[in-house]
């Protein structure tokens, strides 16, 4: 297995000088040198072919024993340097210090056919970021990473990429619902990629230290190598830089809506300076249409990351960004105007994004209500929203009652359709079928491009379970289904029809299904 490598990061940015694996603060520096926990049983589970070839290795690469070595920790590659980044951020609101990356290791960045991915292992143990945690990862959420950052690529969702999925062979002890209840489980390494994984946190670190050299460095690197289309220097570049990652969080999050993905840690470790969904930790996916609904447990109370706040706290942590850049620029007006300007067009994207779900294509002053009124009803009983909208596309009827009776699979509960909840959705299927009145296109055309924004398959939660639950038995068949599956959401595939369906009963409830915590 041959790759192009280079250092760019490790090699244009100061490293820490402590050479340790001792969990420290880190000053000065970006980044610190570390090598990966070698592995005891290391063994391949999975691997994206497409990613492979991204970075030049064949499938020969793939099977050498060196892929496998590199992958999990027990070879170091050569001309690569491993380190763990610095960065700091704001969790759930309040600004926590230094995190940085605690179980995460960088090996270097590939450059192939003029594109440059960092690779990351993720779960090959302690760095001086670990604080007092063990820098290892478990299989459970290695395999809900894998899964959902390729199926968010394929949905056309900007994301982190996978390269692999490796059993360690080692033992993790983790106790799932911070309850008291420690358990050994299997763990697990997936290589991630990105042309970077720099953070928000990253330039929030520096500013929290005041160490104002630096945070001008990181800026001036991420624009160098990320906002390559930046031609102006000085205050005008980092203004301009913090417009196109506004740009970028925004068209990100509204991507997120459109699919039903709620992230679920929305930190700003957690918020890539490039606008990609970045840390698969306790995410999940809208079944029933709650706009309140976070699968994370440890934001039950307050449920700050629930769906529908997703949009408003990529906001806030703009807001906490572009007071990180602040002594760059030195004047507020500039930064608040862009983030007033994320508001309002949010509102613009939104109703774009949702027109397009709908399949409405001509200009009408009134949709804005109609999707209003379509936001409500699906709140009034348990509404499955990745069959509502691709179910919706085939209605046939001119008759709202029967045209309801067409969309009735998406609803959990059909026995509460009646009464005052019947009326409603009447209503609006009646004012929806009238507004379809104004397209131009054929019927046969609109559900073709609809088809193309509302995905037939999404990992709904229970089914990244049920991988899981195979794969701790040893069998990996479902995460290769589940893989290919999610590889063309937008279509039809009917071999594969039973995973267009709603949620279990059994599911409903159930941990690993509907709640989730941080422990991974
Ligand atoms: P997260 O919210 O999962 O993205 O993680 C927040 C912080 O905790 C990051 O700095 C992580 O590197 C760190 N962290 C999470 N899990 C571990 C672990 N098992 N070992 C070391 N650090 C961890
Ligand atoms: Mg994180």
């Amino acid at each position: 297995m041959k790759l192009n490598i280079q250092n760019t990061f490790s090699n244009e940015l100061q490293a820490d000088a402590n050479l340790t694996n001792v969990p420290r603060q880190v000053r000065g520096a970006f980044f610190s040198y570390v090598t990966p926990k070698s592995t005891a049983n290391p063994k391949l589970i999975h691997y994206s072919k497409t990613m492979a070839q991204a970075i030049g290795v064949s499938e020969d690469g793939v099977s050498s024993d060196a892929f496998l070595k590199v992958f999990t920790g027990n070879k170091v590659l050569p001309n690569t340097e491993p380190y763990a980044m610095c960065y700091g951020g704001h969790q759930f609101g309040n600004w926590a210090g230094q995190l940085g990356d605690g179980r995460a290791i960088n090996l270097g960045e590939v450059v192939h056919n003029n594109n440059r991915w960092t690779l990351q292992l993720k779960g090959a143990g302690a760095t001086p970021y670990s604080r007092s945690a063990d820098g290892l990862a478990v299989l459970r959420s290695s395999i809900r990473e894998y899964l959902c950052s390729e199926a968010m690529h394929y949905l056309g969702v900007p994301t982190t990429r996978a390269l692999s999925l490796c059993l360690t062979g080692d033992e993790v002890l983790r106790d799932v619902l911070y309850n008291g209840n420690q358990a050994y489980e299997k763990g697990a390494i997936v290589t991630r990629l990105a042309p970077s994984f720099i953070r928000f946190g990253n330039f929030e670190i520096f500013a929290a230290n005041n160490d104002l050299k630096n945070l001008k460095k990181l800026a001036d690197y991420t624009i160098k190598h990320f906002y390559p289309n930046i031609k102006t220097t000085g205050k005008d570049a980092y203004i301009e830089f913090f417009k196109q990652i506004t740009t970028s969080s925004l068209d990100m999050v509204i991507h997120w809506q459109r699919v039903g993905f709620v992230h679920g840690v929305m930190n700003t470790d957690n918020m890539s300076i490039l606008g990609l969904t970045i840390d698969y930790g306790p995410y999940g996916w809208l079944e029933d249409y709650d706009p309140g609904w976070t699968p994370n447990t440890t934001d039950r109370q307050h449920k700050r990351y629930r769906y529908g706040n997703q949009p408003k706290v990529v906001q806030w942590n703009l807001f906490k960004l572009a007071n990180a850049l602040f002594p760059l620029i030195e004047d507020a007006a500039p930064l608040e105007a862009i983030l007033e300007s994320y508001a309002a067009n949010f509102e613009v994207q939104k109703l774009e994004m949702m027109r397009l779900k709908l399949g409405l294509y001509e200009l009408d002053q009134d949709d804005v209500i109609l999707i209003e009124q379509l936001e409500e009803a699906l709140q009034l009983t348990e509404t499955d929203m990745t069959i509502f909208f691709r179910n919706l596309a085939n209605i046939s009827n001119q008759n709202p009652n029967q045209a309801l009776e067409e969309i009735k699979e998406a609803f959990y509960k059909p026995e509460e359709l009646k009464g005052a909840i019947t009326e409603k959705w009447s209503q609006w299927m009646n004012a929806y079928l009238e507004r379809l009145e104004k397209e131009i296109i054929s019927a046969e055309e609109r559900k073709q491009k609809m088809n193309a924004v509302n995905p037939k398959y999404v990992l709904r939660n229970y089914m990244a379970q049920l991988a899981i639950d195979d794969a701790e038995k040893g069998d990996y068949q479902l995460i290769d289904e589940l893989f290919r599956v999610l590889k063309k959401p937008y279509e039809a595939q009917p071999e594969h029809q039973k995973w267009f369906a709603k949620r279990p009963d059994w599911a409903r409830h159930k941990v690993g299904c509907s709640m989730l915590s941080c422990s991974s």
